[in-house]
């Protein structure tokens, strides 16, 4: 069986992303998508609510699992048994960072692969840092993420302004 992780902080998640997980999950018999800590970035949503988030938005992918991490990723994906990490790639500025994680993974396992997926020209412009940006100052979210996630923002920042 082949396994692949698509991991991420997903903070929220958007179309981009699941754009991704619907391409990844056609090239794998199961993929884990493996909601992360991310010790760089301060996130607007609890893991909790970014797992659920995404389970709400994935019913329809057959072969997904929703999962935890905060460790190295790589010992993550072998503990796993899967062989394969699944990533997104939009404009130029991701290669860098996405190279460079690629390369570390293969110095640590030779056997895991780093496969990168190309960004649906639909959702080029999609980060979650944008939508993020985009939801505090009221901005139009439909088409970018799903209703319960655009629900969720409005709530958040609504919440915020009347504190
Ligand atoms: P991280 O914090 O690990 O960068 P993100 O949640 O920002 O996690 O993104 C997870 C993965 O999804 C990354 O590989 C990222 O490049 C990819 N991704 C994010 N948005 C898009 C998008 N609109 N189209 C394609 N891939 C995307």
């Amino acid at each position: 069986m082949r396994i692949g992780v698509c991991p991420g902080s997903f903070d929220p998640v958007t179309n981009g992303h699941i754009d991704i997980f619907e391409r990844g999950s056609r090239l794998v018999d199961k993929l884990i998508i493996a909601v992360s800590t991310n010790p760089n970035k301060n996130s607007l949503f609890s893991m909790e609510e970014r797992v659920e988030m995404i389970r709400n938005s994935v019913k329809h992918i057959p072969n997904v699992e929703i999962d935890c991490t905060g460790g190295l990723l790589n010992e993550y994906v072998k503990s796993k048994d899967a062989t394969i990490i699944i990533r997104g790639l939009r404009a130029l500025s991701d290669f860098e960072y996405e190279f460079q994680r690629a390369l570390f993974a293969k110095f640590l396992d030779d056997d895991i692969e780093t496969v990168f997926i190309m960004t649906n020209n639909k959702y080029s412009f999609v980060s979650s840092t944008g939508i993020r940006e985009l939801a505090k100052f009221g901005g139009k979210l439909d088409g970018l993420v799903p209703e319960e996630v655009k629900a969720r923002l409005e709530e958040r920042f609504c919440n915020i302004d009347n504190k």
